[in-house]
C-alpha cells in the first residue's frame, strides 16, 4: 500500500517520488510506503487551507459541527478495524487502541455540539443606547504536528475544535503513524469537508514540520510531542508571532500514603506505568510511596509486573505491547543503565525481550527500580517507556515535595482514605490534573487536558479550553444613541 498526500481536497504522490516505510513494531511487517514530502508539497497545502479559509469560515458553526457530527457516526460504526490498524502500526493493545478510537469519537461529538454553543458574551455598556457583546472568530489557518503514541486521539483533539470554530487545517502526522491519519482524512473527506479546509502532508519534521512553523501563512501552531522539539517550535513560530500550544513531556507520580487501599492503589499503579507501554505523556513514572506501606507495596507489584505478558497487541493475551522502534528499545535500556549506575535497585524485569517470538519487534520487560532517590535521573528524566522508579517518603508533605520537584507538570495522583490528606493533596500538588484514588492516566475530553511548568507553555487542550486556543475573542460595540459617545470620556 502506497499512501498519498491530501492537498486542496485531491490525493497527492510527493513531488519528490520519495517513500519512507511504515513498520508494525510488534513483527517488523511492512504496513505501507509513506511519502517523504518536500518544502514544495507543504507550501502548496498551506496554500491550499489558505484559500479555502474565507469560504469555510463563513459556513455557519452549527453547519461545521453536522459534519463533525457525520465523523463520529463513521468513526464510530469503523471503530473495531481502526483500533486493528493502531495496534498495527503502534503497537498498543487493541483494547487501548479503541480506547484512542473512542476519544475521537467522543471529541467528534462533543464538537459537533459546540457547533451551537460556542458561547460569547454580552455585557452592558458603560454608555447609553449602547450595545456591547463578545464573540468567538476563526483565526486562520492551523498547523497541527502531532506525535505517534495517540494516533487518533491526539488528532482529533486539535482538528475537530480547529473546524468548529471556522479554521482551516494542515495536518502533518508523525512519521510512526501516517495510515490511521490517512484514515482519519479520509473519513473527513467522506463526510463532506469541503476541499482544502483540511489537508494533509506525510513527512519528517524538518521538512514539512518546519515549513508549518515558519510560513507565514499559517496564523496557528498546535504542537504536541517532546520537549527538545516544542522549544524548538515555540521559537521558530514565535518569531513569526503565531498563537502556539504545546502540549510536552510528563514524569508523572502516583502517591501511595500509609492509609491507601493497597489493592485499588496496585491495579492503578500496573495501568499507569505500564499501559501503553508506558509511552503516554501521563504514564506514571514515579512512585512516591509512604514508608509504613513501602515493603508490602514493592512485594506486591514486583508479584504482579512478573505475571505482565509481553506480546503482540491483538494478541488477546497480551498485557504489554511493543515500543515504538528499536531507538526508543535503546533509550530505556540506556536509562536502566543510569538508574543501576546511580545505585537504584533494580527489582524486575531491565532487559530487552528479543528471543524467538519478540525477536522481530521492539520488546522491553517491564521494570521497577526500589530505593530510588528524587534527584536521581530515572527519577526525573522522562523515559517513555516500561520503567518505575520507587521513592520512599515519611509523609504527605515531602510526597508533595518530591511530586512537585521535576520539571514537568502533567499529571499526578494519590491513593489515601483521608478526605482530608486528599484535598490538601489537589490544593498542593503542581500539575495540570490531579488524580484521587485513581492512576495518573484516564482524562475525559470534555476538561482541560495539559500541564503546567515545562509540560507546556500554558494552554490547555480538550473542553472548552480548546475554543479558546482555536478561536480569537472579537469585542463587537453597537452604538445606537445616533450621536457620538466617547467611552471613558462623556460616561
Ligand atoms: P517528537 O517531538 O519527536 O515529534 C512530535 C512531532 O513533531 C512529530 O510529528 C515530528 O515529526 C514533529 N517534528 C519534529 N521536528 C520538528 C520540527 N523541527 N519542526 C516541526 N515539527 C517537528 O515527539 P514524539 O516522539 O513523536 O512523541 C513523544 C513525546 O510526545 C513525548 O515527550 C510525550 O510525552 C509527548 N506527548 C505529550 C502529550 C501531551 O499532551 N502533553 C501527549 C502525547 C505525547
Amino acid at each position: 500500500m502506497k499512501l498519498k498526500n491530501y492537498i486542496g481536497g485531491q490525493w497527492q504522490d510527493p513531488e519528490n517520488g520519495q517513500y519512507i516505510q511504515d513498520i508494525d513494531p510488534g513483527n517488523g511487517e511492512l504496513i505501507a510506503e509513506v511519502p517523504a514530502s518536500s518544502t514544495r508539497d507543504a507550501e502548496r497545502a498551506i496554500e491550499a487551507a489558505r484559500q479555502a479559509y474565507d469560504s469555510w469560515r463563513k459556513v455557519p458553526a452549527p453547519k461545521r459541527g453536522e459534519i463533525l457530527y457525520t465523523v463520529g457516526q463513521i468513526l464510530k460504526e469503523r471503530k473495531h478495524e481502526l483500533a486493528q490498524k493502531m495496534t498495527r502500526e503502534m503497537g498498543k493493545v487493541y483494547t487501548e487502541a479503541a480506547g484512542d478510537v473512542q476519544e475521537g469519537i467522543d471529541m467528534a461529538f462533543y464538537m459537533a455540539g459546540e457547533g451551537r454553543r460556542s458561547f460569547g458574551y454580552t455585557t452592558p455598556s458603560e454608555l447609553p443606547d449602547k450595545f456591547a457583546m463578545a464573540t468567538r472568530d476563526s483565526v486562520g489557518v492551523a498547523g497541527i504536528i502531532t506525535p505517534w503514541n495517540f494516533p487518533m486521539a491526539i488528532p482529533t483533539w486539535k482538528i475537530f475544535p480547529a473546524l468548529v470554530c471556522g479554521n482551516t487545517v494542515v495536518f502533518k502526522p508523525a512519521s510512526e503513524t501516517p495510515w490511521l491519519a490517512h484514515e482519519l482524512v479520509s473519513i473527513l473527506d467522506q463526510a463532506g469537508v469541503p476541499a482544502g479546509v483540511v489537508n494533509l502532508v506525510f513527512g519528517s519534521g524538518s521538512v514539512v514540520g518546519e515549513t508549518l512553523i515558519s510560513d507565514p501563512r499559517v496564523n496557528l501552531i498546535s504542537f504536541t510531542g517532546s520537549n527538545e522539539t516544542g522549544r524548538h517550535v515555540a521559537k521558530v513560530a514565535g518569531e513569526g508571532l503565531k498563537r502556539v500550544s504545546l502540549e510536552l513531556g510528563g514524569k508523572n507520580a502516583i502517591i501511595v500514603l500509609d492509609d491507601a487501599d493497597l489493592d485499588l492503589a496496585v491495579d492503578g499503579i500496573l495501568w499507569s506505568a505500564f499501559g501503553t507501554t508506558g509511552q503516554r505523556c501521563t504514564a506514571c513514572s514515579r512512585l512516591i510511596v509512604q514508608k509504613g506501606i513501602y515493603q508490602r507495596l514493592e512485594q506486591r507489584l514486583a508479584e504482579r509486573i512478573g505475571q505482565l505478558r509481553l506480546g503482540h497487541g491483538l494478541d488477546a493475551q497480551t498485557d504489554v505491547g511493543p515500543l515504538i522502534n528499536a531507538g526508543a528499545v535503546d533509550k530505556v535500556h540506556h536509562y536502566v543503565t543510569i538508574g543501576q549506575q546511580e545505585g537504584a535497585r533494580l527489582v524486575v524485569g531491565g532487559h530487552p525481550a528479543n528471543d524467538g517470538a519478540y525477536a522481530k519487534g521492539h520488546y522491553y520487560a517491564p521494570t521497577l527500580f526500589a530505593d530510588v532517590a528524587p534527584t536521581m535521573r530515572i527519577a526525573t528524566e522522562e523515559i517513555f517507556g516500561p520503567v518505575l522508579s520507587m521513592i520512599a517518603v515519611d509523609d504527605l508533605d515531602e510526597a508533595v515535595g518530591v511530586n512537585n520537584r521535576v520539571t514537568y507538570g502533567l499529571s499526578s495522583s494519590i491513593f489515601t482514605q483521608d478526605v482530608n490528606r486528599a484535598f490538601r493533596a489537589i490544593r498542593d500538588l503542581a500539575t495540570g490534573i490531579v488524580y484521587i484514588n485513581a492512576g495518573t492516566i484516564g482524562a475525559e475530553i470534555h476538561l482541560p487536558f495539559g500541564g503546567t511548568r515545562g509540560t507546556g507553555n500554558g494552554h490547555r487542550e480538550a473542553g472548552t479550553a480548546a475554543l479558546d486556543f482555536f478561536s480569537e475573542w472579537k469585542a463587537v460595540y453597537v452604538d445606537y444613541s445616533g450621536r457620538l459617545q466617547r467611552a471613558q470620556i462623556d460616561a
